[in-house]
């Protein structure tokens, strides 16, 4: 049977060639032969010179995720044993995986496996699941997994709003071995932290804040920390840990409280406070009652999820950056994070100069990060390029 082609319209084909993974259904003039959803396809320029193959999926404005560059190699087990195995060949050259460690071992079209996502706690595995083509294909991801990780367990997770747009019939539970314990928790910086793997937010923690939580901690020392959006704890457990004076943890999520309240007990730190509330609310009533902190961490969840949306998200994000400003008492240190892939660097410290001036308060920008090494950026596709931590000191 010869492999469906895929044909583009004509000058579209300049980004595929350029390896980003997403070929979206606008960008097609014509498709020759029958593809099956997550059937492979290859994919030409209108001058019908070959691209790259990849997985077909009707249902999805995406409508073939690219994998593979070299002409006439299928996308079969082989293929997907060499692109795991080079992922988590990286992992293991740093040094980030073993017992109680969480490790980010495959990242999406940063490790040209575009729709999959495999994180690793101890020695479970949570595979996170966006593309149709992945799921056709887990079962036998799944036995390379076994074969070169020998895991004790390996579940599956999805997001409500990506599989639907994706047409994904898949429902998060356990793939293979046995269910990860209740008790599951992974040691991050010298601390422990509970994993929720199959109810928690995401995988169950958020890995990719690994190396900010160290860097941030490091400012803690003998300040007051309000950790807004705190999930379970991590950013002010570390900052506990490292010297702060006293904590405030605050998140609209009871269970995620729940276990901040866990992480602090198993980890001997008893001065940290817990409050459930909506975040712009709970700063509001700090600034009404006049409460001063030596530190404000700000680490919302993803307020631009399209386009359209960026105008409303800089607002939400300049709205907490002046709470944080208000809230800080004199050598301040303010945190604030973004995980919103289509806000910039740059953006949000045009976001610090205009709170600062509307506050009349001088800022200075200390630090800026991004991801940390198990979340690679593909240059091929920036939208890998999601996370920012900005670090400054209101003096
Ligand atoms: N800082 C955390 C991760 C934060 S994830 C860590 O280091 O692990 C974002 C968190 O914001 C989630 O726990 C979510 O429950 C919480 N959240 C979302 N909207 C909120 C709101 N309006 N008020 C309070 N918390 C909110």
């Amino acid at each position: 049977m010869p492999v469906p082609r895929i044909i583009l319209k004509t000058k579209r084909a300049q980004p595929f060639y350029a390896r980003h993974p997403w070929v979206f259904a606008g960008l097609i003039d014509r498709v020759e032969g029958t593809p099956a959803d997550g059937d492979e396809v290859d994919v030409f320029s209108s001058a019908e010179n070959f691209i790259a193959r990849g997985l077909f999926n009707s249902k999805s404005k995406i409508r073939v995720r690219l994998y593979c560059w070299e002409p006439n190699r299928e996308l079969d087990r082989a293929f997907f044993h060499e692109r795991l195995s080079s992922a988590i060949r990286f992992r293991d050259a740093l040094g980030m995986r073993g017992p109680e460690r969480g490790t980010r071992l495959v990242y999406s079209e940063a490790d040209g496996l575009s729709g999959c996502v495999i994180d690793e706690y101890d020695r479970y595995l949570v595979m996170q699941v966006t593309a149709l083509g992945i799921a056709s294909r887990r079962e036998m991801l799944a036995d390379v997994l076994e074969e070169l990780v020998a895991p004790a367990g390996i579940c599956i997770r999805t997001e409500k709003g990506v599989s639907k747009l994706e047409g994904l019939d898949l429902r998060d539970g356990l793939l293979r071995g046995s269910e990860p314990p209740a008790d599951l928790s992974i040691v991050e910086n010298g601390l422990r932290f509970a994993v929720p793997l199959t109810v928690g937010q995401k995988t169950g923690y958020f890995l990719d804040q690994r190396d900010n939580r160290r860097i941030v901690a490091g400012y803690a020392k003998g300040r007051a920390v309000l950790d807004a959006f705190s999930y379970t704890g991590g950013f002010g457990l570390q900052c506990a840990a490292a010297g702060a004076m006293w904590v405030e943890c605050v998140d609209s999520s009871a269970p995620a409280l729940e276990l901040a309240r866990h992480n602090a007990r198993i980890n001997n730190l008893d001065n940290v406070a817990l409050v459930k509330a909506d975040v712009v609310k709970h700063l509001e009533r700090c600034v009404a009652e006049g409460r001063t902190f030596g530190m404000v961490i700000l680490d919302p969840p993803k307020f631009a999820r399209s386009r359209s949306l960026i105008p409303d998200a800089l607002k939400g994000y300049r709205r907490l950056l002046t709470l944080g400003v208000k809230l800080l008492q004199p050598d301040g240190i303010l945190v604030m994070c973004c995980c919103s892939g289509l806000i910039t660097f740059d953006m949000l410290e045009e976001l610090h100069a205009l709170v600062a001036v509307q506050e009349r308060r001088a800022v200075q920008l200390l630090g800026r990060s991004g991801q940390p090494a198990d979340h690679p950026v593909a240059t091929a596709c920036m939208e890998t390029a999601y996370l920012k931590c900005l670090i400054s000191r209101v003096p």
